[in-house]
């Protein structure tokens, strides 16, 4: 594992909803850390607060009903939490943290062609730094923009678009699913970023177009030494894409580890049972936790996973278990450690 100081380092974070039925308490003091050129998987089921916890580092919690009520988000030295939102816009989000999205129609608009899109993306966060007035000037100049047609064709070409040339003067609806999530990495990795968060970008995907995708992802992001978290709820693509793991439970981070580690020595009960819902066709029936992810409105006490924990003890419906370090890069929040 890297030494060098992570990326992006999220302290305790707290999120909370102020909503007519109640106050949903979304994170509860959640913790991860992205190292330089890895791929950190975020994984549970759904509800859990792997998206909240996205839109929180991209600085896009909708305050109210939103509340960021503790923590830090730490990236490149700063506290994105205590940044301006105007200094957010101009040099983190879509520049230095950029976004692959699960929808990938919403994400693209519909009434521009890809080459307005794509130049946009290159026009509004520049890898070199936007330059004040003047930099933005020069760039609707006919100079700037041949060599950023000639840039953006360069990552169509890495991205395996077909036809790269033909493509700038298509439309959104004019690209299958498979080729518009290759457009949206391409996107993604047009301002040249530290980290990529990708947001579940391959659930909409057959088997065969998600594992071309999963590839050139993986491909793309290691040539460019780029950091990329990766949401998901499906332990398959974590295997094949990711180098560590945090898996996560309403709103509370359980175990982080290496993902062959969390593979073969999964350590905490809901880690396990993730991992023994895995459709296996040796098995007659298949298995799923029993319950169900609790309302996050007045969320149980303590560890959050007691309600459908058969190991739960009395203290587990009392306080929150602390991290232990199991191994190297291997940590856990369980009473039973
Ligand atoms: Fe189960 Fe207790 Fe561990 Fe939570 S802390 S996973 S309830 S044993």
């Amino acid at each position: 594992m890297s030494s060098a100081p992570p990326v992006l380092e999220v302290r305790d974070l707290c999120l909370r909803f102020h909503t007519d039925q109640g106050t949903v308490e979304a994170l509860d003091g959640v913790n991860l850390r992205v190292l330089p050129g890895e791929i950190l998987g975020l994984v549970g089921e759904s509800g859990c607060g792997k998206t909240a916890t996205a839109r929180a580092i991209l600085g896009v919690v909708p305050a109210p009903p939103g509340e960021i009520t503790g923590g830090r988000i730490l990236f490149g030295g700063e506290d994105l939490l205590r940044l301006p939102e105007r200094e957010l816009a101009r040099r983190i989000r879509g520049r230095a943290i950029t976004l692959i999205p699960q929808d990938t129609l919403g994400a693209l608009n519909p009434v521009f062609p890809l080459r307005t899109q794509l130049l946009d993306v290159l026009r509004w966060h520049p890898p070199e730094g936007d330059g004040g007035l003047w930099g933005l000037l020069r760039r609707y100049g006919r100079r700037w923009r041949r060599q950023a047609l000639a840039q953006i064709l360069a990552l169509l070409r890495q991205v395996q678009l077909p036809d790269p040339e033909g493509a700038l003067a298509k439309y959104p609806h004019e690209f299958s699913g498979g080729q518009r999530q290759r457009l949206l990495i391409a996107m993604a990795l047009l301002p040249n970023p530290v980290l990529v968060i990708a947001d579940e970008p391959t659930t909409a995907l057959d088997v065969t177009i998600q594992a071309q995708i999963l590839r050139l992802l993986r491909r793309l992001v290691k040539e460019r030494g780029t950091s990329v978290l990766f949401i998901t709820h499906d332990l398959g693509v974590v295997a094949r894409l990711c180098d560590r793991v945090t898996v996560m439970y309403a709103g509370q981070e359980v175990e982080t580890a290496p993902t062959a580690a969390l593979f073969t020595r999964p350590a905490h009960p809901y880690t396990q049972q993730l991992l023994a819902s895995l459709p296996d066709h040796r098995k007659e029936e298949l298995e799923g936790i029993p319950g169900v992810v609790p309302s996050l409105i007045d969320p149980p006490r303590g560890c959050r996973f007691h309600t459908r924990c058969s190991q739960a003890r009395p203290e587990c419906a009392l306080t929150r278990p602390p991290e232990r370090l199991l191994a190297p890069g291997h940590t856990v929040r369980c009473h039973l450690y």
